[in-house]
């Protein structure tokens, strides 16, 4: 795969785009400068890969649009070192700027194909992400606590297993909502048994699943 001049050039574009609708976080950006979006892409389909929208990857699921990943990212305030679980592994895309921001990435993904797909891909990019085939709402007891929790699907509620996994301090960021609108939320925890949850506005992501079968 090659990130040419081109693909550079529009990606630079995307994030003066991005950096215009308001997203400020400097680390984010720098992120999303860097890591090459049209990698995630089918060959034929890489001239989408540097616009602001969601794209189909395939099992009926998407990569989320860039401003998207760039919200939820900004909403983390990912620090290095910090250890992250990712619901939602789709492309990787979302994993890859964990990463290349110096976050420990583990990501969960339900749909085979699609873990399948990014165990073999993630690494041949260079980026060390423990990937896991599994269902999102059980979250990873055996690797909690987290410093962050990211959940790029929607979810009708908020996980109960997911605030438990977080360390006190941790942020979870989660989009809430059953219909086909979420309301972007953060639930940052304050104690063993406190948190304070804040709502970021309205987004649309394809739906966390429960208890179905993905192969
Ligand atoms: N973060 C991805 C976009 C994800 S789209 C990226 O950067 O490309 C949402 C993903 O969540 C889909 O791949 C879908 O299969 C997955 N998903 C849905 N329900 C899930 C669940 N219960 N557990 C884990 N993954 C789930």
């Amino acid at each position: 795969m090659i990130d040419s001049y081109k693909h550079q050039g529009l990606r630079k574009l995307l994030v003066e785009n991005i950096r215009a609708k308001g997203i400020h976080d400097s680390d984010v950006l720098k992120a999303m400068e860097t890591v090459p979006r049209h990698f995630f892409f089918d060959s034929s389909f890489l001239k989408y890969a540097y616009e602001d929208k969601p794209f189909p990857i395939g099992a009926g699921q998407t990569i989320s649009q860039p401003y998207t990943v760039a919200f939820q990212t900004e909403l983390l305030h990912i620090k290095k070192g910090d250890k992250v679980l990712e619901i939602g592994t789709g492309s990787g895309y979302q994993a890859c700027i964990l990463a290349e921001m110096g976050a420990k990435v583990f990501t969960i993904e339900r749909q085979r194909s699609l873990f399948n797909n990014a165990v073999k891909f993630l690494p041949a990019l260079g980026y060390t992400i423990k990937v896991f085939y599994g269902d999102g709402y059980k979250g990873l007891p055996a690797f909690a606590p987290f410093d962050k929790i990211l959940v790029t699907a929607g979810a009708p509620y908020i996980p109960e297993p997911l605030a438990e996994q977080l360390k006190i301090g941790g942020i979870l960021v989660i989009p809430v909502g059953a219909s086909d609108v979420q309301i972007m939320t953060t639930v940052t925890k304050t104690g063993e048994k406190e948190s304070i949850k804040r709502e970021h506005g309205s987004f649309r992501f394809v739906p966390l699943l429960e208890d179905k079968a993905a192969d």
